[in-house]
Formats: structure tokens, sequence, C-alpha cells
């Protein structure tokens, strides 16, 4: 397979690069340069903006099962085109290809589940207060929408916000990232041929920064939604709501797993590490800081630890690989800060804490144990495959742990008491909360954090209702 020309979309055409400046895309497994994507100049910003106002109230109009007809198509033609898509995952991510290959199936399922909302977002009808009176709130779309995706989950992000926008009836401009756009243009690419209307969908590259401030300052862009860090989401906060404009934030986690007393060690410990090694950690939902009920603290570390150090690590290429490389050299340099600040700080290394002989960004599955409160890995995000262990007495002092930092977006607890499980739920201050599963989200469940990692939600009824605001109409 061939690694795309990359371009830009705008106004329904592949605007290639021309004499614009590139920026290098690498694949973290080899660190080969596959391709160039275009850096747009403000021109080209201002046009997909153009672009996205005049496809606006053409595709607003068009009726809701017209728009999921060509949602569903688009659907189908990425399941059709499963093998390519994984494979440009794997070359700009890093991750197996059977994980890339689930995440295209997610990803087509999300513009599946856009396609069967559309046609239920029903309005309400309020009884008058004399004869002869209509009162309806109606759900409309709320506009041409900016939207702003990370690397880490590069089919998933953007088709989740650019199915949520289409569902509802708005057009979008979207910024995926830099470091990993032919999988986005491939999605771009399958809207165009499932017969989107041209103009609803743009989408350019270039720097964020720039990029983000041209398209959320402009008047023509009525809601922001963003996926990546707690910084980032705060300074596109500013930026929309010197606007007024509603903005959807989907940033960092750092989830806490309550392992309790009666919990299988064992089992919790093969569930918990699968989901940690997941996209090598690179996931904002990945269970990170681990407190474990003392009495089953010493099987949970062994077992967590003799699975992390078997684990296939290598090309995600490669049949039988479990865990690719990082996607970035930045993640590399998180790691090694991160271990020998825990090492300093009194944690032991369990199983991994070093990088790989490997041509690319390889870091080995880490388990540090007795990791407490004051690393730097137990307050900043990993975002990477490392797990901090920590043993605990009774359980109000666990949920005061889980719910020691600024972040709430995913919780894990593992018991087999429901009473344990209905505290821990209400208790935890996170947007979710898995009970003895690591199944964060799901295209047909509201997913999104409190507190510092983010705003709104996406997915599920909650998601599509982001992109619509309500008219009140009232008719004598
Ligand atoms: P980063 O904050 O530099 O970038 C994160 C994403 O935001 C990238 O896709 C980037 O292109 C984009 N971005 C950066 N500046 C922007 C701007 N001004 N306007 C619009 N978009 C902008 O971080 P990084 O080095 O790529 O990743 C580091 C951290 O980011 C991770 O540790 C993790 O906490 C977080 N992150 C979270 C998610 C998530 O799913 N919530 C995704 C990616 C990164």
């Amino acid at each position: 397979m061939e690694y795309p020309e990359l371009t830009l979309l705008i106004g329904g055409r592949a605007v290639p690069a021309g004499q614009r400046p590139g920026l290098e895309v690498i694949d973290p497994a080899t660190r080969e340069v596959l391709g160039r994507v275009p850096v747009a100049s403000p021109d080209d910003i201002d046009e997909a903006l153009e672009a996205a106002h005049r496809a606006f109230p053409g595709w607003r109009d068009t009726a809701p099962l017209e728009r999921a007809a060509i949602l569903r198509r688009a659907a189908t033609l990425m399941r059709e085109r499963t093998a390519r898509l994984a494979w440009l995952i794997t070359r700009e991510l890093g991750k197996p290809l059977t994980e890339s290959e689930k995440e295209v199936a997610t990803a087509a399922e999300m513009f599946e589940w856009g396609a069967e909302e559309a046609r239920r977002t029903y309005g309400r009808l309020i009884p008058g207060r004399v004869g002869g009176i209509r009162q309806m709130a109606i759900p409309e779309p709320i506009g041409p929408v900016a939207a702003f995706s990370g690397w880490n989950a590069p089919a998933i992000t953007p088709s989740r916000k650019i199915a949520g926008a289409l569902a509802a009836g708005c057009s979008i401009v979207i910024k995926p990232s830099e470091e990993t756009p032919a999988i986005a243009l491939e999605i771009g690419r399958a809207l165009t041929d499932a017969g989107l209307p041209a103009g609803v969908l743009n989408m350019v590259f270039g720097d964020p920064g720039d990029i983000s401030r041209r398209l959320i300052e402009s008047p023509l862009i009525r809601m922001v939604t963003f996926t990546g860090s707690t910084s980032i989401g705060r300074e596109l906060a500013v930026m929309a709501a010197n606007g007024l404009k509603r903005a959807t934030l989907e940033l960092g986690g750092h989830a806490p797993v309550l392992v309790y007393g009666d919990a299988d060690p064992v089992n919790a410990a093969d569930t918990v590490l699968a989901a940690k090694l997941r996209n090598s950690g690179q996931i904002c939902t990945s269970p990170t800081r681990m407190y474990v009920h003392e009495s089953v603290y010493e099987p949970f570390v062994e077992r967590l630890a003799e699975r992390a150090r078997s684990w296939r690590v290598g090309n995600g290429l490669d049949a039988g690989v479990q865990m690719g490389p990082l996607a970035n050299p930045r993640r590399l340099a998180a790691m090694e800060t991160m271990v020998a600040d825990a090492l300093k700080h009194g944690a032991e290394l369990a199983a991994g804490g070093q990088r790989l002989d490997l041509p690319g960004w390889f870091w080995a599955p880490t388990v540090l144990r007795d990791a407490g409160p004051d690393c730097l890995a137990s307050n900043t995000e990993p975002f990477g495959p490392l797990a901090l262990v920590q043993p605990f007495r009774d359980p109000d002092e666990a949920l005061a742990l889980a719910n020691r930092l600024p972040f709430g977006l995913a919780a894990y607890v593992f018991t087999r008491d429901a009473a344990t499980a209905r505290i821990a739920s209400e208790r935890i201050e996170s947007g979710v909360v898995c009970i003895n599963h690591c199944q964060a989200s799901l295209p047909e469940t509201p997913f999104g954090g409190v507190k510092d990692s983010g705003l709104g939600k996406e997915g599920g009824v909650e998601g599509l209702q982001e992109f619509m605001q309500v008219k009140y109409v009232s008719q004598m």
C-alpha cells in the first residue's frame, strides 16, 4: 500500500500542497518520513470558512433522512476500505493493525449512530396558557462548527465530531492533527464519495495556534469542539467565550482504578493491563492510578507486572504485536522524565521502565509500585504505557485518592459488592465510571469529563444535542 499525497479539503475540493510549506509526517515505528502535510495559508482558512458558511443553509434544510443516507453510505465505504484505513492509522500512529481495524469499525459506527439519531432530534410542545396558542421548543443546528482533534484516536475523534455536526445539520471546518492527516483525509474522502455536498465538510492543516485563532475568532463560526490537552483546551475555551460561542472540550484525564478487597485481583489486573496498553497508553481514558486494597495488593501487582513483561511490543504492522511505539518523541521524553522522577520519589519498578532497542520511539510497558502522590506521574497525565500502583486500607481513603486530582474523565472500579459499586459510582468525580470493565465510550453513550477534563459531551443523544440550539416559537 502507498502513503497518499496529502492535501487540504476545501469546498469539496482536494487542494494539493502546491507552493505551500509542508510539515513532515513520520512513522513512529521506523522514523521514516511518510509525506508532507500542506500548511494552510490564512487565505485557505478563510476559504474554508466561507465554504462552510455557504454550505450551511442547504445542509440545515436537507431532511434528516437524506442526511442520514449520506452518513450511512460513508460508514459503509469506510468499512469497505478498512484494510487501507487501518494501514494508514498504523503507519501514522504506530498501534497494532488489529487495534487500527477496530478503530475504523468504531469510527464507521459513529456515522451510523449519527444517521440513526438524526431522525430523532425531537422538539417539545408546551401547553399554552390560553386557548388557540401553540408553544413549541424546536431544536435547530447551531451553525458552522470549528473542530480540532488530536493524534491519539485519529479516526474516532474526527469521526465523532464530524458525525455529530453533520447529523445535527451543521457544516464544519476541522483541523485534525498534523501528525495523522492521511486517515482524516480518507474519512473526508468517504463522505465526499457518499455524496456530501461541497463545503459541508472542510479540512485544514498547519500551525494549530494560527488556525484555531482564525477559525474561532471568525464571526462565521458558531461552535467550537476540541479534543486534546487541558492547557490548550483552556486557551480555546477563552477564545470561544470571547465570541460567546459554545465550546465542547474533551481534555486530558488521569484515570483512577479502585480494586477493592473482594475483587479477583488476577482478573482485575488482566482487564486493566489490556486497557492500559491499548494504543501504548495514549488514550485520555487510560487507567493509570491504581489504588488496590492491601489484602489483594501483592497478587494484583505481581500479575500486572508479569503480564506487562510478556506483552509483545514491536512494529504495529507485524503479526502478533500487542503494542506499538509511542506516537512521537515528546511522549518518549515524558516517559523518561516521569519514570526517573517516580524512582527518586521512592517508587519501585515492577516492569519495564526503559526504551526498547528498536528503530522507532519504543518504550517498554511499565509498572511502578508504591508510587506515592508526590511524583510527577501521579499528578500529570502520563499518556504512555505507565501504570502506577499504590495500596489503600479503607474505602474512604480510596475514594479520596480517586478524587485527589483536578481531572475527572474516566474511573474504573473492581468489586463484587453492589453497595460498594453504587457508593463508588456516586462519589467518584468523573464523567464516566466503569464497574468491573474498562470500556469507557461507545458511539451511543455520552462521553466527556468534569472538572479539568472538559465541558460537554460527545456521543450519545447528549453529544448530538451539543450541536443544536433550541428555538422557542409561540404561535397564536
Ligand atoms: P498538545 O497539547 O501540543 O497537542 C494536543 C492536540 O492539540 C494536537 O493534536 C495539537 O495539534 C492540538 N493543538 C495544539 N495547540 C493547539 C491550538 N492552539 N489550537 C488547536 N489545536 C491545538 O500536546 P501533545 O504533545 O500532542 O500531547 C500532549 C498531551 O496532550 C498529552 O499528554 C495528553 O494529555 C494530551 N492529549 C489529550 C488528548 C485527548 O484525547 N484528550 C489527545 C491528544 C493529546
